[in-house]
Formats: structure tokens, C-alpha cells, sequence
């Protein structure tokens, strides 16, 4: 199967479960799947069926997408087709025939075709050795994509008794679970269900202040990268479009009031790389399976977590590292809520009124992320690393774990808070308590004669948005609690109560202002590449995706040019070792693309870097920054045969400061190195040591001037490992 799947999908390792799966497939046994979007479902009967000797059959919802996954499958070298409305009766015939011949190892199909006689006829000819149902969820109305057209698949099972049945999901409750099981007569299958963390996703959250110009740093951070941006109306798709051509970005919009044409128009110039901003309605991304997205913009606020976390979750399926953000303001929660309010069904109401708190929760939560979506999801998420060895601090990739606030004693204005709300009458919603800490006279408050208490106006000290931010820490930790009808109103919980009577004190986070200046998110998880040279190929990738009428990614992913874009392959037998270089692929594009990579390093004089033989066991996390890690063993190496460093840097064509990089990480990574031999003379070793013992080992800018600018800073930095 390894073998296989480098041939094929030119792929080096397994994603996680799916050689379990399928393993469970060639086993002949019916299997369920649930894995994330982009947790690589499609390899799991793709890879099952070049196996078989005979006719994998793939059931999927979506018209637009069948060609697309056809046309990926083609540009490997697999024999794929499709059949769906979309062909006239003559193409159709012609792949049938196909069929009979034993042209086709994998034929997709609409749900609805499987209800017409003459393909049931048809298919009863045909040596089927798996059939595949992919987005199971569909056939279920519990779920939220319920299709009338896959309660066909009900008589599957009946249909075709021996033929086992693979059904992929990503979104499934577990009555949904249950529920395709029962109907699709699963009796004696396997399960696969893999963790729903989608590590190289980083969540953030930033209020939504100046959102106009928050959203042109992001654009701007992402330049020329496929990008969407969810609006609440389409309306505000049109506007934000709009402005953000004006600020010459490149961005389109895309909503359900689009005609037809324009809407495909608009989809095919994302896809295709021509375009690289969409600015849309939730309506977009259901058929689209771009891998290499690298930025999704909540721009206001979703409904529930599922939505989002679905929304999300098409941003970087390649696994390389994508920024989500979502913008929080309060305003837009109350148009939700305002929407939910008027709804007359009651028990739907409440529903919506249930999500909606608890995607709030997650905006206001002080803890991280990705920890509470999980929790949220079922799964218990651990800051262990992939080895179960490291503690992480928090999962590196969320707002709050890559800038935790400082805290401050919320004591006081806590007891303040809960005082307002007891006196008050616990009848009133969070505005309001607010206002009366604030010693505002307003109309209300005045009737109430609010403005006689003792906590009228105790809070002055600060502004209104820390009093609420300080409010929904309260609620998030549990001390208030909020009515779950229309009024939202605010008590006072059990935990509040047993605070005011212990007298205990509290911490609570500051107020985040913005997560604007915030650390790179997830650089960690990037590689080290040649930007020149990955655009360059970008280029050229597009040149022939145009060419064969494909959207690039079909060509190579991101991932495929990064790699090409840091190991220099210069022949045939190295291009082959770049990930997604299977043989077909091999044979089609190596080289031209190996033209492009040949001049850029005889133009920019670079030593192409020896690919390594991959390790079977390698990780998927380690595998992303295995470039950058080469290098740490090539230096490590050249430290053993006591090269000097200017010479181990000449020769990776580094600088020295590079070099001293390498040896810090190596020595606190706890690899054995051995460095005496570049030692510092006695004299200086003992001049850097009394600059550190006089000005604090913090920062290096103060040691520099105390050494009257005499040793350079690298120089610096190598004596504080002998004086460490
Ligand atoms: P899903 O259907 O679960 O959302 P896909 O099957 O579309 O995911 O796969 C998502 C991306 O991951 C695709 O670009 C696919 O080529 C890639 N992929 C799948 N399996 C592997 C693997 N073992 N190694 C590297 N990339 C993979
Ligand atoms: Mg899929
Ligand atoms: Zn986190």
C-alpha cells in the first residue's frame, strides 16, 4: 500500500487512521469513517481500489465536485469517471462502455442517478468490489445537510449483498452516526473516528474594532494567498468586496442572489488561482475542496460552533499552516439574538438560543481555543506534544495560548459586580448592571430608583468595555449565570455566592485589546523555503494548470513547491523524492519544473541540499519542519569535525549568526554537541562573563555596550553558551 500510495499520490506516509481504514477495506468489511475536513477521507477508497480487480464505486453529493476529484485522480495516472447529469446520454454511454471493458477503476456517481432502473440494470453487470459513500452524513435528517436523494443508498446493501460499504463523514453527531449506520445497513462494521484538532489551524479571535482596517492588515498578511471572508448578508459581501478592490486587493464576491453564471464565474476564478480574495455568504465552500486556503475571515459573527468549525475547517487542508480569524462584537451577537427572538417556534428557539450562547462562550473564553471547540466536540485536548514527552505551553496556535494575558486581582470589582447584581433584583441583563456601576442616569435607572444604592456609580474608575469584559469573565467562570430566555438576564451562580461569603480572592485576565501585534501564529510549523523560488514555481504551476484546463492544485500542492523550493532537486531521481511527485506526475511536469529550479540555482549560486531518505516513522508534525531540521543536522556534523564556524556556514551558504542559531537550538533541543573547540580565549571568555553577571543575561544590546562594542553579537551569543 505504501508503495502505492507514493506511486500514485506520490505521498510518502499515512495520514493518521487511514491505514487503519484502509486495512479494514481490503479486509472486505463495511467500515464508518468520521475524520476532519482535510484529515484525507478520499485516499482511504482511492487507495482500496487500484488495489481490487474491478470497479470501486463512489457516491458523492455534489455535481460540481465529481469532476474535480476525476480530474485529480486523471492528473495521477488513475482511471477515473464520472457520471451525473452534467454528460449528455452519449458521454455516458462511451464511460459505460468503458466500464464493461474494465477501463475504469473508479466511477463517482450522484445519489439520484442510483434511483433510475437502467443504471441499476447497468450496474448489475458490473464487477463492484467496494462502494464508497462519501459525506454520509447526507442521508440522515438529523443531520444538517439532509439530502431527500441519498435515501436511495437505503436499498445499497439489498442491492448489492457482498460488496462492502465505506461511508466518510466529517460531521456526524452520534445519533447521525447511529442514524447512517441503521439506514445504510452497516450491521457488522468497523469504526474509525479520528481527533477533530486540526493542528496547523491557528484560532484566532480579535474584537471587532476598526474592522476595515484590521482586515486589510490581514489581507495584506496573506497577499496573493487564497483567502475567504464570511459576511452575515450579501449586502455586506458586495461592500467589503468592493472596498477591498479599491484597496487594490483582488477580491470577489459570492452569494446565493448572484445569478448562476456569475457564481460559478466567481468560484472558478478562486479556484484557478486568478483571484485570490472571495468575500462570501456561508452559501460558499460547500463545493469547493481548495486545499491550499490559507485564510478564513469571520468577518461577523457565525450561529453555532459546528457552522464555524465547519467554515474553518476549509482553510488549509494540505496541513500546512493557516490563520483563521474571526471578529467578535457584541453588536453582532445581538442581531443574532435579535433574529432568535422573533422566531415562533418555541423549542427551535431555544435551540438556536442554546448554540448561539455557547459559540459566545468560546469568543469570551478565557482559556484556550482549540481546548474548549474539542471539548465542545467530545474530545479531551492535552498540551502534550505528539510524543507525549514535551509540555507545550497551551496548543501554540490560538489567540489565547500565543498571547496569554497578564492577569490582574479582580477582587474587588468582582464583589462590586455581584453586590450591583443582587441589589439590582437579578432582573436585569448585563447592560444595565454595567450602567449602574458606571453611576449612569438613565431613564430606566432613574424609575428604578437604581441610582439611590450604594453601588450606584461605584465603578467609575473604569470604562464601560472592561465592565463587560470583567461581567462575561464572570459569566465564563461560572460566578453569574444568564437566563436562557429573551431577557438575558443576569444572576448571581452558586460559585458567585460562595465568593462573596468566603471572601476569596480573585485573578481574572486583563482585557485583551488586540490581538493585532500578536506573535506569528504557528511559525513553528513552517518550513524553511526559498520564497523567490516558490513563487517562481507558482508561476509556472499555473502556466500549466491553465494549459490542461485544471486548477493548479491539481498540479502540485503548496506543500509539493515548498519542499522543491528547499531541497533544490536537480534531477529526475530527487524530483522524485518531493512529496505528491508520484510517477505520473513525475513523467508530466518534472521537467519543466525542474528547468525553473536548475536556472534559479545556478543564477543565485545555491548548493542544493542532499533530500533525505524519509523515515517510515516520522511524524506528520516533525515531517513539516524536517527541512529546517536537515539543517540542524547538517551543521551538527560539520561541529563534529571541529569545522570552524565561518567554513560550516560557507558551506550550507549561511551566515555566521545562522550557524550560531543552529548551536543554541541543538544545545537546548539536548542533542550532544560538541563545541569546546570554539571556545573563546580565557580573556574574553571572562570579559562576557562579568557583562552577563553585571547586566542580567536578558538582552544582549546592554552586554554589547558594557564590552565597549568590541565583540560582535554572535560572538556574544557564542560565549553565553560556555558561560551558561
Ligand atoms: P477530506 O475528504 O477528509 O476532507 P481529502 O481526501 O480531500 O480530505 O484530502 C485533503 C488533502 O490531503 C488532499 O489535498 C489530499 O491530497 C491530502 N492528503 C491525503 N492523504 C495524504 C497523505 N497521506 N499525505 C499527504 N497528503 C495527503
Ligand atoms: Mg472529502
Ligand atoms: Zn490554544
Amino acid at each position: 500500500m505504501k508503495q502505492l500510495l507514493k506511486t500514485y499520490f506520490g505521498y510518502d506516509e499515512f495520514r493518521p487512521l487511514q491505514e487503519e481504514v484502509i486495512d479494514s477495506v481490503m479486509q472486505g468489511k463495511d467500515t464508518f469513517v468520521l475524520m476532519p475536513t482535510g484529515g484525507g477521507k478520499s485516499l482511504c477508497y482511492q487507495l482500496p481500489a487500484l488495489k481490487f480487480d474491478g470497479l470501486t464505486l463512489v457516491i458523492s453529493p455534489l455535481i460540481a465536485l465529481m469532476k474535480d476529484q476525476v480530474d485529480a485522480l486523471k492528473t495521477n495516472g488513475i482511471a477515473a469517471e464520472y457520471i451525473n447529469s452534467s454528460l449528455l446520454p452519449a458521454e455516458i454511454q462511451q464511460i459505460q462502455q468503458k466500464i464493461i471493458t474494465k477501463e475504469v477503476k473508479i466511477l463517482y456517481v450522484a445519489p439520484e442517478r442510483l434511483a433510475l432502473g437502467s443504471f441499476q440494470r447497468f450496474l448489475k453487470t458490473v464487477n463492484i468490489k467496494l462502494i464508497a459513500v462519501d459525506e454520509a452524513h447526507c442521508i440522515s435528517e438529523w443531520g444538517h445537510d439532509f439530502r431527500p436523494d441519498y435515501c436511495n443508498l437505503r436499498l445499497l446493501k439489498s442491492q448489492f449483498p457482498k460488496v462492502p460499504i465505506i461511508a466518510l463523514t466529517a460531521t456526524a453527531t452520534s445519533k447521525v452516526r447511529e442514524d447512517i449506520i441503521k439506514q445504510l445497513s452497516l450491521d457488522d462494521h468497523k469504526s474509525f473516528i479520528s481527533s477533530f484538532d486540526r493542528e496547523n489551524l491557528a484560532m484566532i479571535i480579535t474584537r471587532k474594532k476598526r474592522a476595515f482596517d484590521k482586515l486589510l492588515k490581514l489581507v495584506q498578511k496573506h497577499k496573493n494567498e487564497p483567502t475567504i471572508i464570511y459576511c452575515f448578508s450579501r449586502k455586506d459581501t458586495e461592500k467589503i468586496a468592493m472596498n477591498l478592490q479599491m484597496e487594490g486587493f483582488d477580491a470577489l464576491p459570492y452569494h446565493a442572489g448572484l445569478n448562476n453564471e456569475s457564481r460559478k464565474k466567481n468560484q472558478e476564478l478562486f479556484i484557478k488561482d486568478e483571484v485570490p480574495i472571495i468575500v462570501a455568504t456561508i452559501a460558499f465552500g460547500m463545493g469547493i475542496d481548495k486545499p491550499d486556503v490559507r485564510l478564513v475571515v469571520h468577518y461577523t459573527f457565525p450561529k453555532t460552533i459546528e457552522g464555524y468549525y465547519q467554515e474553518i475547517g476549509r482553510a488549509g487542508r494540505d496541513g500546512l499552516p493557516s490563520e483563521c480569524v474571526l471578529f467578535y462584537s457584541y453588536g453582532d451577537v445581538r442581531k443574532h439574538e435579535f433574529f432568535i427572538d422573533q422566531m415562533e417556534d418555541v423549542i427551535e428557539q431555544e435551540k438556536c438560543r442554546e448554540k448561539l450562547n455557547q459559540i459566545v462562550g468560546y469568543c469570551e473564553a478565557v482559556t484556550c481555543r482549540r481546548k474548549y471547540v474539542l471539548k465542545y466536540f467530545g474530545e479531551e485536548y492535552s498540551f502534550l506534544s505528539v510524543d507525549g514527552k514535551e509540555n507545550k505551553k497551551g496548543c501554540e496556535a490560538c489567540d489565547i495560548c500565543l498571547n496569554p494575558n497578564a492577569l490582574f486581582d479582580a477582587t474587588e470589582i468582582t464583589q462590586k459586580i455581584l453586590s450591583c447584581v443582587i441589589r439590582t433584583g437579578s432582573r436585569f441583563g448585563r447592560n444595565y448592571v454595567a450602567d449602574v456601576l458606571l453611576g449612569k442616569s438613565s431613564q430606566q435607572i432613574v424609575e428604578n430608583m437604581h441610582c439611590d444604592l450604594s453601588v450606584f456609580g461605584i465603578a467609575q474608575d473604569l470604562n464601560k468595555d472592561e465592565i463587560n469584559h470583567i461581567i462575561r469573565a464572570l459569566i465564563t467562570s461560572g460566578f453569574l449565570q444568564v437566563s436562557s430566555d429573551q431577557y438575558h438576564t443576569v444572576s448571581v451562580a452558586k460559585k458567585g455566592a460562595q465568593f462573596l461569603k468566603q471572601k476569596e480572592s480573585l485573578e481574572l485576565p486583563k482585557m485583551r485589546e488586540d490581538s493585532e501585534d500578536q506573535r506569528e501564529s504557528s511559525s513553528r510549523r513552517k518550513i524553511e523555503y526559498d520564497f523567490d523560488l516558490f513563487e517562481k514555481l507558482r508561476v509556472l504551476r499555473k502556466q500549466i494548470a491553465d494549459k490542461n484546463s485544471v486548477p493548479p492544485f491539481m498540479i502540485f500542492s503548496d506543500v509539493s513547491l515548498q519542499e522543491m523550493s528547499c531541497y533544490f532537486p536537480v534531477d529526475k531521481n530527487n524530483f522524485a523524492k518531493i512529496e505528491g511527485v508520484g510517477a505520473k506526475k513525475l513523467e508530466s511536469f518534472s521537467d519543466a519544473f525542474l528547468t525553473v529550479i536548475n536556472k534559479h540555482i545556478k543564477e543565485n549560486n545555491i548548493q542544493p541540499v542532499e533530500i533525505p531518505n524519509r523515515n517510515q516513522k516520522r511524524i506528520r508534525d516533525i515531517r513539516s519542519s524536517s527541512a529546517f531540521s536537515e539543517r540542524y543536522i547538517k551543521t551538527k556534523e560539520m561541529l563534529s569535525q571541529k569545522l570552524p564556524i565561518v567554513e560550516i556556514a560557507n558551506k550550507q551558504g549561511f551566515k555566521y549568526g545562522t550557524i550560531v542559531n543552529h548551536i543554541e537550538k541543538l544545545i537546548s533541543n539536548g542533542e550532544e554537541v560538541d563545541i569546546d573547540y570554539l571556545k573563546p580565549s580565557k580573556e574574553r571568555l571572562e570579559k562576557i562573563k562579568t557583562a552577563f553577571e553585571k547586566c542580567g543575561d536578558e538582552k544582549l544590546k546592554p552586554i554589547f555596550v558594557f564590552l565597549n562594542e568590541e565583540l560582535s553579537y554572535d560572538e556574544i551569543r557564542l560565549g553565553k553558551l560556555f558561560w551558561k
